[in-house]
């Protein structure tokens, strides 16, 4: 049985949040923090410096949060539209007061920058509702504040306040609030696992249809699927910790085994390269419609030398002739996107170079050159080797001409990995 995790609601709190001018990334921060804490974090909402609106916000928090936690942050300033503590306070329904604790740490601030007087507007930093723990500030002025919600509802809880500024808001959620998350009353279920698997070559809809079975019969196992031009990332989250994800991710194996290359920090360019060289074989690449991509994505890769030969971009077709050997009678009878021409590119560039394995890419990647025959994301790839075999493929990819061009390399790159593979299986 997946443990029951307590629950958890982060409000951005600003003006300049709705308005587009800043990005909330205190809600991601908070998300994996909480997350990573054992919590459940089920709603990030957004709201502008506005009462009313923060009080429905507040009501619908906490009901969703259901005893958990509520975390706030922005709006906690000396300025009069930073007005988080007055909606707070009055949807508690109790008074603001001084705290003379903080008032006193203000002025001390203050004096030591040379003011005599605290300013005005500062005071009001001082004002909590009746009831909050006050959580110092060791990055910043505006105090964070905690306050029970025990009364306020079936289930209580606590409400966190934290100001909004993101170096403040990690200072005071790592020194003040995590260390009462942790001593909070309870069954702590174990921190969250997770791993990520990359993979290439198949949609994000065929995986999850194989995953499926699996996942369906694993409770608290999540896994999320993040398409890209460079394929599908999964990350896959066990909320009963480690054992349960190496549980999940050997059964999950034989699945993902022809489509993963790798963790979070691997390209398919290192997998695939990494693959050549344990077998021995050198690359070389002759690209059209993709100008250099391919060998600039191989070469992106420290080491690459040790596989990667070289490459000749053959952009007009006298270059597909004079320096790669594609035969002009193919050329005229197929035109330069067809997988023949793409075949004797691959055969060419391979020869021409000493190289093991030869690779190429010819296609339209737009907007204009396409046509009824071969309309624009259309394709074709070769892939030759020492021993007179060769693949080739025509496949037609969607989208705009960076789009083509950067999918065109994650395929042949996928070729190259396909054909090591199917070598190493014998
Ligand atoms: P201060 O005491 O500095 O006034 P505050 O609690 O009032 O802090 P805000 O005035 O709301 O916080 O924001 C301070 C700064 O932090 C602003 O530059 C704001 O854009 C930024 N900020 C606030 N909330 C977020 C958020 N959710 N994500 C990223 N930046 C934020």
């Amino acid at each position: 049985m997946a443990a029951v995790r307590p629950g958890a609601v982060l409000l951005t709190i600003g003006d300049e949040l709705l308005l587009g001018d800043r990005v909330d990334t205190n809600g991601g921060w908070l998300a994996a923090f909480l997350s990573a804490a054992g919590f459940r974090v089920q709603m990030i909402l957004t709201v502008g410096d506005d009462v009313p609106a923060m009080h429905s916000a507040l009501s619908r928090a906490v009901e969703v949060a259901a005893g958990g936690v509520v975390v706030m942050t922005g709006g906690l300033g000396p300025t009069t539209d930073d007005v988080t503590r007055e909606a707070v306070a009055s949807w508690l329904g109790v008074p603001l007061q001084e705290d003379p604790a903080i008032l006193e740490t203000l002025e001390a601030r203050f004096r030591q920058r040379g003011f005599a007087n605290l300013p005005l507007p500062n005071r009001r930093l001082a004002q909590v509702p009746e009831g909050a723990e006050v959580l110092p500030n060791p990055a910043g002025t505006a105090p964070g504040l905690a306050l029970s919600l025990a009364g306020r509802g079936p289930a209580g809880g606590w409400l966190f306040l934290l100001p909004g500024v993101p170096v403040e808001m990690r200072a005071l959620m790592e020194q003040e609030v995590g260390p009462r998350l942790a001593r909070l009353p309870g069954p702590r279920p174990a921190p969250l696992a997770s791993a990520v698997v990359r993979t290439a070559g198949i949609p994000e809809s065929a995986l999850a249809e194989m995953l499926e079975p699996l996942t369906g019969g694993t409770p608290g196992i999540l896994v999320q699927y993040r398409p890209s031009w460079e394929g599908v990332e999964l990350r896959i989250t066990a909320s009963d910790g480690p054992d349960a994800l190496e549980g999940f991710m050997s059964r999950a194996a034989h699945i993902l085994e022809p489509w993963q290359y790798g963790g979070a920090e691997s390209s398919l360019a290192g997998a695939v390269l990494a693959r050549c060289e344990a077998m021995g074989w050198t690359i070389a690449v002759a690209e059209s419609c993709t100008g250099g991509l391919l060998g600039a994505r191989l070469t992106a890769v420290p080491g690459s030398a040790r596989v990667f030969l070289g490459g000749v971009v053959a952009y007009a077709n006298d270059v597909k002739v004079g320096l790669l050997g594609v035969e002009e009678t193919t050329l005229a009878a197929h035109g330069a996107v067809s997988e023949i021409v793409a075949r004797q590119m691959a055969e060419g560039v391979r020869a021409r170079l000493g190289a093991t394995v030869g690779v190429s890419i010819t296609g339209v990647a737009g907007p204009g050159g396409g046509s009824p025959h071969r309309p624009v994301g259309t394709v074709c790839f070769g892939l030759a080797d020492t021993d007179q075999g060769w693949v080739s493929e025509q496949v037609h990819f969607p989208g705009g001409r960076d789009e083509i061009r950067e999918r065109a390399v994650q395929h042949a790159l996928r070729l190259i990995d396909q054909g090591a593979r199917k070598r190493i299986r014998g």
